[in-house]
């Protein structure tokens, strides 16, 4: 198949070809095989609205989503050339942060898959979020240039003007093709703007102009938003997706037979997180334009848009200045008002207001005032949302509120990352669970098979040499495919407590330092990105890889301990680590994490959790039981009313307990001031002491006890096998295609 396509492209055999050819080949004939598979069948269509979609590399997904993975994996051998070798020539998009991302990649993926009219409508970031380097143990970041002159992005003919306050740009929409698994294919729309100026970006640094509008508006995403110039572009930015997006969303509509009246009908719009809420007044602005009445207008937005909550993180719920709506996009601001008059006049209760006291419009607030549907993304999650967080919107609304647990698709996160395990499992169990994920359920049958168990644990073990060899070749360090495989990899930040692990790794150097050695040796592996403004999170990174540089060049103790912080964590990172995982770290201060994703992949792959009972980790637990989870900490409730009652003092943990003044000390020993920066480091230190928003200090013992029994227990090995075993027959729920038929069954109502 794929030798008749080049020999029609470069009239030479696959074996003459370079890898560079082939993959543009693939590309194209892949972009060729969707095309095929194109629907616009349904009456009603779903958009799903996003700033971020990490949809990772799509040529293997693709190709096992067009069902001839296999087939050109074979014919790419016969021709002595590896599928591998090429998938490495692909670029990796980076137009996503993190989980809030990756959910919106999975959920297109699910779409297509379950054959639902529904698109993704986001942005064209030409740089990414950024690429991260380290250099002298500090993250740098850089430039993440992904788009070459073939690329899975195809021109469309739509453009449109996107007015703002003082300028006036030219939109140009591109698509990438969505391939649903053996189904239909959707799309995702992605916006730029015709004027980008990729050079106005000096260096390898991510610094540019940010009121140069016409050419920077779609260069990176999330760009320094610690001033005023760069608090307005987001709002730029946010609006120029929206403004198109909705365009889009009405002419289609049209064009399938709606009066708009009726747009309810042909159109839902499901709100992925704030950052697109100003699509409520835009649509409302574009219908008025087109004769009906406010009134009206309001009435049909309010039935067409459905809004995602991701986050109780309060500074992470958008409330923008008045001001500097005015400024740019001062035909929204009479909206907004009209907006909050009505619900001023309908409710005595400041806290439900979308404008504030202080003249700042609050986003969420406008979401679920006027979209039908409120969700969260996990069962805890949409406790919290309604019992406290958003307690005062529960009370007038409470049939808006439901849950959507999250999931992850299993075409990338198993079937495509670990064939290993997926075709050891086929040959257990049947094909089926590719299309219907809860017959992993049928592999419990083996949890007392020693065979299928000794199995289990040596397709772990190639995963970890695969790793292995990665990390060599890529960061040059050693570590041993025996050891203990600890993994937390995630966005840096302070409520995923990346810290707390930090100080774990410091216990045990100081154990085996003292003698207590482990029976078997362990490797722990931080991957993460922190924010470019957010100081403490490159503090933590910074500390980590000091550790790296000490205890991996410890020769007593690196027989027993290695650290690896793997540089710029990634969806391609991402699939090379979870496979090759041992224990799974999510340890999040309970009440924070409002779902992660992370935990369901590692759970699907055969990892056990280390965690607390927060976000999916308490679904998780449930269906695997305790002997098949370790959690510890303290609870949501009970973390909840140290918020509440403030009274957490991690000073005091720090004076009264020895051992926790040891470890916390550490990180501002000579030690590590030898390899690190002074001013890093204490001022780490100093928050944990004096500060500690999170909660590192409060559930630290627990923690480090609790990682001890895990650790014990890996010693039986069909034991700890059987519990892999258990997580992989359970993971089921958290397909990503439950996900979206809960989404689909219960707010957009396709048929
Ligand atoms: C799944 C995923 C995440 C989300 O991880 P959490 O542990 O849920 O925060 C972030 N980044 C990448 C690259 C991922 O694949």
């Amino acid at each position: 198949m794929l030798q008749e396509f080049c020999n029609k492209k470069y009239g030479k055999a696959i074996c003459d070809c370079s890898n560079e050819e082939i993959y543009v080949a693939l590309l194209e004939m892949t972009k060729e095989l969707a095309k095929g598979k194109e629907s616009n069948e349904g009456k009603k269509k779903v958009y799903y609205i996003s700033a971020e979609f990490l949809i990772g590399k799509l040529l293997s997904n693709n190709l096992i989503n067009l069902g001839i993975f296999g087939d050109i994996k074979k014919e790419l051998e016969e021709n002595g050339k590896s599928i591998y070798d090429i998938e490495e020539i692909e670029p990796e998009p980076s137009l996503g942060n993190g989980g809030l991302g990756r959910l919106a990649a999975c959920f297109i993926d699910s779409m297509a898959s379950l054959g639902l009219n529904g698109d993704g409508i986001g942005l064209n970031y030409h740089l990414g979020l950024f690429k991260q380097v380290f250099a002298d143990r500090k993250q740098k970041e850089t430039p993440n240039p992904w788009i070459e002159n073939d690329s899975w992005l195809t021109k469309t003919d739509i453009t449109y003007d996107i007015q703002f306050g003082d300028c006036t740009v030219k939109s140009r929409l591109y698509d990438i093709d969505v391939t649903g698994y053996e189904n239909r294919t959707n799309k995702l729309h992605l916006f730029d703007v015709e004027s980008v100026d990729e050079t106005i970006v000096k260096g390898d640094s991510i610094n540019f102009d940010k009121e140069d509008i016409a050419k920077n508006l779609t260069l990176f995403l999330y760009p320094d938003d610690s001033d005023d110039a760069g608090l307005l572009l987001r709002i730029y930015q946010q609006y120029f997706m929206v403004s198109n997006g909705a365009r889009l969303i009405l002419a289609e509509a049209k064009a399938k037979g709606s009066n708009l009246h009726d747009l309810y009908d042909y159109a839902t719009i499901q709100i992925n997180d704030t950052h697109p809420s100003m699509v409520i007044p835009e649509l409302i602005r574009l219908l008025t334009a087109e004769g009906i009445s406010q009134d009206e207008a309001i009435e049909i937005v309010s039935k067409t848009c459905a809004y995602t909550n991701h986050t109780i993180l309060a500074e992470a719920l958008e409330k923008w200045p008045m001001s500097f709506l005015e400024k740019v996009v001062p035909q929204l601001v009479p909206i907004i008002k009209v907006l909050d008059e009505k619900i001023r006049a309908k409710f005595d209760d400041e806290s439900v207001y979308i404008i504030d006291d202080t003249n700042r419009v609050h986003m969420a607030h406008m979401d679920i005032h006027y979209g039908y549907s409120v969700n969260g993304v996990a069962y805890l999650h949409t406790e919290i949302l309604k019992n406290s967080e958003l307690n005062n919107f529960y009370k007038i609304y409470p049939e808006k509120f439901n849950n959507k647990t999250n999931g992850i698709t299993f075409r990338r996160w198993l079937l495509h990352c670990n064939e290993g395990l997926a075709e050891y499992i086929e040959s257990l169990i049947g094909p089926g669970f590719k299309k219907d994920a809860t017959e992993l359920k049928k592999l419990e049958q083996f949890l007392d098979n020693g065979e299928v168990l000794d199995k289990l644990f040596e397709i772990k073990k190639a995963n970890k040499v695969i790793f292995k060899d990665y990390i060599k070749a890529t960061q040059n360090i050693d570590i041993d495919e025996n050891s203990i495989f600890d993994i937390q990899v995630k966005r840096l930040h302070e409520y995923k407590r990346q810290q707390m692990n930090v100080l774990y790794v410091i216990y045990k150097y100081l154990e085996i330092k003292k003698g207590n050695k482990p029976t078997t040796p362990i490797t722990v592996i931080f991957g993460a990105k922190a924010a470019p403004a957010y100081v403490i999170a490159k503090d933590i990174i910074h500390t980590i890889l000091c550790l790296q540089e000490i205890i991996n060049k410890d020769p007593e103790v690196s027989q027993y301990l290695k650290v690896v912080m793997v540089e710029n964590y990634c969806v391609s990172k991402a699939a090379k680590l979870i496979p090759a995982c041992d224990i799974s770290e999510q340890i999040s201060l309970a009440s924070k994490e409002a779902s992660g994703t992370g935990n369901m992949k590692f759970m699907l792959n055969g990892a056990v959790t280390l965690g607390t009972m927060d976000g999916a980790n308490v679904e998780i637990a449930d269906l695997v039981g305790q002997d098949n989870i370790y959690t510890f900490g303290e609870s949501s409730e009970e973390v909840i009313e140290h918020y509440a009652k403030g009274d957490y003092v991690s000073n005091d943990y720090y004076t009264k307990d020895a051992m926790i003044k040891e470890l916390v000390d550490f990180i501002v020993s000579p030690e590590m001031f030898k390899v690190g920066d002074e001013e890093m480091l204490t001022r780490l230190h100093k928050e944990l002491i004096v500060k500690d928003w999170f909660m590192t200090l409060l559930d630290i013992k627990d923690y480090i006890k609790t990682k001890e029994v895990a650790l014990k227990d890996y010693e039986d090995k069909r034991a700890w096998s059987r519990k892999a075993l258990v997580n992989i027959a359970n993971a089921g729920f958290f397909s990503s295609d439950r996900t979206i038929e809960d989404y689909n069954r219960d707010i957009w109502k396709l048929s």
